[in-house]
Formats: structure tokens, sequence, C-alpha cells
């Protein structure tokens, strides 16, 4: 939290409890090195919605971001311990929590949306995910979000007809693709982000269980 007359960090953990970093070119080294597992990543695809400090409200991100994962369902930092009220890799933090001063952001939003490390940047040269992940973002293009409540206002069966269409093709194709490679839930969050059904939910439509696989309903 900001404090009045504040020069330094007082290590409340305020900015590492609002979410892990995006990771930026300078951050491949850490990867590379193992000293942040890929298990540790999330993707955002192009098109989620996120907070944008320097639009200060959340909007689609305009480019893919990679992303520390948060702790079970929350943003919360995965190296945010909460007893030491301390970073867990201090020493080799990403770039983005190096130039975090909330005091003085202006160093920190120059990096929003900038020279972002994607998969395919992270993946190996011989990945054979690499292809599947490019098949993905076709077929399976985040929708876009910022027009999914005025579609719902104004053609409710159409949008959430069009969403199901979605949300149906994405399942499917991961489904195929886990089953293939036996992919763990790490790893589907690194390779696909999370299913649009999940994005979807923060629009306030929901996904219900139904014996052939979720249908979609405002909530
Ligand atoms: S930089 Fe983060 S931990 Fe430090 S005072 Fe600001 S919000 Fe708190
Ligand atoms: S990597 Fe460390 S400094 Fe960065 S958000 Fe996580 S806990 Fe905070």
């Amino acid at each position: 939290m900001l404090r009045e007359n504040q020069s330094e960090c007082y290590r409340c953990g305020t900015c590492c409890r609002k979410g892990g970093p995006a990771l930026h070119g300078p951050d491949l080294e850490l990867i590379r090195s193992g000293r942040i597992p890929r298990k540790d990543l999330i993707t955002i695809r192009r098109g989620e919605l996120v907070f944008n400090p320097v639009a200060d409200g959340v909007q689609p991100v305009a480019v893919e971001l990679v992303k520390l994962r948060g702790v079970g369902s929350e943003w919360s930092c995965c190296y945010y311990d909460t007893l030491s009220r301390g970073c867990m890799i201090y020493d080799h933090r990403p770039q983005a929590c190096e130039s975090l001063k909330c005091w003085r952001p202006k160093e920190s939003l120059a990096l929003v949306e900038q020279d972002c490390l994607t998969r395919l940047d992270i993946m190996d040269s011989d990945d054979p995910l690499r292809v599947f992940v490019k098949e993905h973002e076709q077929l399976c293009t985040c929708p876009d979000l910022g027009a999914v409540p005025a579609g719902l206002e104004r053609e409710l069966e159409k949008t959430l007809s069009d969403l199901q269409r979605l949300v149906d093709n994405d399942l499917l194709f991961r489904q195929r693709i886990l089953d293939k490679f036996d992919l763990d839930l790490a790893e589907e969050l690194f390779y696909f982000g999370r299913p649009i059904f999940q994005i979807l939910a923060g629009l306030g439509v929901q996904a219900v269980n139904h014996p052939g696989g979720v249908r979609l309903k405002v909530a």
C-alpha cells in the first residue's frame, strides 16, 4: 500500500498478492537455467481480460503474456511466502518485480505489454507441441471479450450459441492433445492457457457440467 512520502519498499506484499508478474525478454535465462520451472508459468492469451496499470482498468490484453502462476484459485504469486512476507526467489526474481517501485511506477509502467515472452519464445525449437499451440490459437482464438456483454444484452441466444461452439472446440482440442501427450494441468495451462469457459466466467457466463461437456448460461 502506498504511504505518504514513501521512498522504499515496505515489503507489505500487496504487489505480489495481486498476482505474479508477466515475463519479459531478460527473464528467459531464468527459465532456461531452471530457476523458474515451466510448471510455475501460466499463459494469458491475447485478448484475455487483464488489469492494465497504464490504462488503470481491466481490458483485453494486446499481446500474449506468460506469467508466474497463482496459488490455487487465487492470482497471488506462487513465490510469495505469506509467513515471512517475502519473495522465495528474491535474488533471481523477474524483471517486472525488480523494477517495481509502487511509489515511483514509471519504470514498471514502461514494461507493460513490451518485450513480453511468449510460449513460443520459451519452448524449445523442436518441441512437438509448437505446432499445436499455433493450431489452437487459430482454431480457438480468444473471442472479443470486450464485446461479449453487449452481445449478450442485444442477441442473447446467438451470442451464447457462438460462445458455446468456441468452448466445445476448445475443450475437444485440449482433450485430444492432453491424451496424446499425457499433459498434466500445469502443462496445459502453460501450453494453452485457461479454458475459454473459465475465462467467460468473469463476464457472468456460467458453465454448467453436462453429460456431453459443459453448457453455458448467463448467471
Ligand atoms: S513495492 Fe510492493 S511490497 Fe513494496 S511497498 Fe510497494 S506494494 Fe508493498
Ligand atoms: S516473483 Fe517474488 S517479487 Fe515477484 S511477484 Fe512473485 S513473490 Fe513478488
